[in-house]
């Protein structure tokens, strides 16, 4: 192999390898901050080492070359096992009957140990040959759309449209495509995989399904891995955290011009998102990146009335705690100094009051780069011609990354289009790539027996 290089998005570095004797995605080298270690370097060069020589070896065992001949030869059972997942709705805190039939079909598909855990996650157990470690390979259940949507598909050529279709039935459907190939082959591997069907990922659900597996007293879970990208050669090593409220000011409202000088909540508001940008702005200077943004704002009667709420939604982000917590912290002060100066400026009437709700908690985290799983994930994508891009991301991920917990969000394969929106799509393309590249990267992190 010639020059590598790959870009981590969201951080400054782009790495660069000059001598590339080994099969190299660039992680040589490279470190979080700019501080390059040679012997963090020189023990990255021996992992990656280890790594394609791992995945070569895995890739050309007979039985594994079977395996791969068997996923492109389920294209089209894929595709009903997408139509017919897609159209069981799985709303926000609804799983259940998509779950259901994710279990059964887990079971058809050989594991005997399928169960459904307290939250509602799927957790099918294939047991490995020594069993003293454990890998989970994750897809979520649920989809953005509430209840009542038409989850109907629409064909047109290779390309299938419905709401919730590639994110993130597509990756249900690779879960089940992989335990297909284990089984049909025999495959065994030193550790045991769990194949989990995860509940509460998007939105407001937080992360639920995955913060419950890593739980005190959960399953025990070495290496993660998550299907749930829509770009081929994209891998979420970091974890983009969030912070999350609602914040609402009350009063008692009142007569535009015969209650004036009764505190005001949407002064109150105003003034909270301008001292908080302030604090803001300087916090989110540099590198690593961190955003925030205040998405949503409401409340008000009419406009010749002093309203008797004010509220807002607020979206704070970074892949760096320490950052996401200043961020947290600068945005309560901020609604504190504003209701204490509305309130302290009103020349009548009772005091505002207010109410900061938290919507929403994702820990953010970063990678260890040492880790064998990102290596064999990089070069088992790289054998089958897919060059790494590694990106932060928000996914299930996020709970294992930020306990410290090898974690990797992979592609879905094919095309997807539209995510979160009702015209949502995923095209039939190559898509048995990422099916390979995911089984390629298990059995090595598995260890393949
Ligand atoms: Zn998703």
């Amino acid at each position: 192999m010639g020059k590598l290089r790959m870009t981590l998005t969201n951080r400054t570095l782009k790495c660069t390898l000059a001598t590339a004797a080994l099969v190299g995605f660039g992680l040589t080298g490279c470190t979080h901050t700019d501080d390059i270690g040679a012997v963090h370097a020189a023990s990255n060069t021996v992992i990656e080492a280890e790594a394609s020589s791992q995945v070569a070896a895995i890739a050309a065992d007979p039985k594994i070359r079977a395996a791969m001949k068997t996923i492109e030869g389920m294209n089209q059972l894929n595709v009903d096992r997408l139509i017919t997942l897609t159209e069981i709705p799985a709303p926000p805190f609804h799983e259940e009957k998509r779950a259901a039939e994710f279990a059964k079909r887990l079971k058809s598909a050989g594991l005997t140990d399928v169960s459904v855990d307290e939250v509602g996650n799927v957790i099918g157990r294939r047991p490995g040959q020594k069993g003293d470690r454990t890998i989970a390979v994750v897809a979520h259940l649920d989809t953005v759309f509430p209840a009542g949507t038409d989850v109907t598909v629409r064909r047109e050529g290779n390309v299938y449209r419905a709401p919730g279709i590639g994110d993130n039935t597509r990756g249900l459907v690779i879960l089940l495509s992989l335990v297909d190939a284990l089984e049909a082959h025999n495959i065994e591997t030193a550790a045991d995989i769990l194949f989990i069907g995860s509940v509460g990922e998007e939105g407001l659900g937080d992360l639920r399904g995955v913060r419950h597996l890593f739980r005190e007293g959960g399953p025990k879970i070495d290496s993660f891995m998550a299907i749930d990208g829509g770009a081929d050669d994209r891998v979420v090593i970091d974890a983009v955290g969030s912070s999350r409220y609602r914040v609402t000011f009350s009063g008692p409202g009142g007569h535009s011009y015969g209650a004036f000088g009764r505190a005001h909540p949407h002064q109150a508001l105003s003034e909270t998102i301008t001292g908080f940008t302030q604090y803001a702005r300087r916090i989110t200077q540099g590198e690593p990146k961190a955003t925030f943004s205040v998405g949503r704002i409401g409340g008000g009667t009419s406009i010749n009335s002093i309203p008797f709420t004010s509220w807002m939604e607020v979206d704070m982000r970074s892949t760096d705690p320490a950052k996401l917590a200043r961020l947290d912290a600068a945005f309560q002060k901020a609604v504190h100094e504003a209701l204490e100066k509305e309130n302290k400026s009103r020349l009548a009437g009772e005091a505002l009051t207010v109410e900061v709700k938290s919507v929403g908690q994702r820990p953010p985290g970063r990678a260890d780069l040492e880790a064998s799983l990102i290596h064999n994930v990089g070069v088992a994508m790289q054998s089958l011609g897919i060059e790494p891009q590694f990106v932060a991301s928000s996914t299930d991920s996020n709970i294992p990354i930020s306990l410290g917990i090898p974690a990797v969000t992979l592609s879905r394969g094919g095309i997807s289009k539209n995510a979160h929106a009702p015209n949502e799509s995923w095209e039939n393309v190559d898509s048995h790539l990422a099916i390979q590249s995911a089984l390629l990267a298990i059995l090595a992190e598995a260890e393949m027996m």
